[in-house]
């Protein structure tokens, strides 16, 4: 913490939907909060425009080639400036930061939350990958570094975290976690074969970047939550059960022995979990809108269809299996997906080029970080070849 009491706060991904719902919050309450180090992928323009606002010590582009724009512009601002993958990591362990708030998309993000816990930061865990692909060495690493937390920013994770709060572990009998059931929840199966990238991106009730709205309405995302709640909470993963809620105001809920079920409320916001992470589990007044009573009138419930989004059934084949699978599926998934939004390949092509490559991939039971590194590359070497199979 600075001198001033506010906490400073190392944001991995400032120009997605996470990282600038994160700076809404240290716009409005900077007296808590304050930017330290920002960062970007390729979105070199905005990130420009985010540190004239925010006045970071740091700024780290993810692609190299685009060092010399940001240095131009932010050299005169005083503002240091760095780029590629192991600034990054840098920047997630800097003795400066309090917290890391990792909001990169995907596989990418692993490295730096790694070089976070290693450094005992508080981390708001935006980058659900991280734990889908290497849950259980995370979970290792947290073992051996108590002093690190991780505080979950997905909405259904943080609302299970709210209904845990106060209560013991042995008193816990399932998680339910809540799906949207996305775009194509009402078309049938032949309908959702031909859907379009724009069909795709339609998502009913969440504002979200690209990546993580197609895994919506794949399912992919409920998949990846499902194994990401396995490793935050240490439940068995026959004891945490996936739920369509098509209006997205509860967003997850807790079953204790007792028969009691505790449930989080509230309107689709993703600032309300964004800043009960920042606060490490505390709450912030007029974070978001209130929730009336007419807006939770119609709340239903129905079981997700797995013949419908298969991607759905492959978080029980990851956590049986464990080891490298989850790795092989979240690398088949990116390049399945980017293939999806360029127009290469059709929607049901996504759940097809990921069991290819399953079927391919090795699989190591107990792996290092250079193992999922390993598995990762092949993975994604694998699923282009699966993709080029197909001629499309
Ligand atoms: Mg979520």
């Amino acid at each position: 913490m600075k001198e001033n009491g506010q906490k400073r706060l190392a944001i991995l991904g400032a120009t997605g939907s996470i990282g600038l719902q994160t700076l809404d919050i240290v716009r409005q309450h900077p007296e808590l909060y304050r930017a330290e180090v920002l960062s970007a992928g390729r979105r070199v323009e905005e990130l420009i425009a985010l540190c004239r606002e925010f006045r970071p010590r740091l700024a780290v582009i993810g692609r190299r080639e685009l060092e010399p724009r940001l240095r131009e512009a932010l050299a005169p601002l005083g503002i240091r400036v760095a780029s590629g993958p192991e600034a990054l990591c840098e920047a997630a362990e800097a003795p400066d930061v309090d917290m890391v708030v990792t909001a990169t998309v995907g596989y990418s993000g692993l490295e730096p939350t790694v070089r976070a816990i290693r450094a005992g930061k508080e981390i708001a865990l935006a980058n659900k990958e991280t734990l889908v692909v290497a849950g259980e060495y995370i979970r290792r690493l947290m073992a051996e570094h108590p002093e690190a937390k991780i505080y979950p920013v997905d909405s259904e994770h943080s609302a299970v975290a709210q209904c845990l709060a106060g209560e013991t572990p042995e008193s816990v009998r399932r998680l339910i976690i809540t799906a949207s059931g996305g775009p194509f929840r009402t078309w049938d199966a032949a309908r959702i074969a031909k859907a379009t990238a724009a069909d795709a991106l339609k998502h009913p009730n969440w504002n979200m970047g690209a990546k993580i709205t197609i895994d919506s309405a794949t399912m992919m995302n409920k998949a990846f939550e499902l194994i990401e709640a396995h490793y935050l909470f240490d439940i068995p993963a026959d004891r945490i059960e996936a739920v369509v809620h098509p209006q997205s105001i509860i967003h997850s809920m807790v079953e204790f022995k007792d028969g009691a079920i505790k449930a989080q409320l509230g309107v689709p916001d993703m600032r309300l979990p964004i800043a009960y992470a920042l606060g490490r589990s505390t709450r912030l007044g007029g974070v978001s809108e209130a929730l009336t009573l007419e807006k939770m009138a119609n709340l239903t419930f129905e079981a997700p269809d797995e013949a419908k989004f298969p991607c759905l059934g492959l978080a029980r084949l990851c956590l049986e299996r464990k080891g490298t699978t989850a790795c092989t599926v979240n690398g088949a998934n990116e390049i399945a997906v980017a293939a999806f939004l360029e127009g290469r390949i059709a929607f049901g092509d996504i759940f097809r080029t990921i069991a290819g490559t399953l079927e391919r991939a090795s699989f190591i039971a107990e792996p290092t970080f250079e193992d999922y590194v390993a598995s990762n590359a092949e993975s994604r070497r694998i699923a282009a070849e699966e993709i080029g199979r197909r001629g499309i």
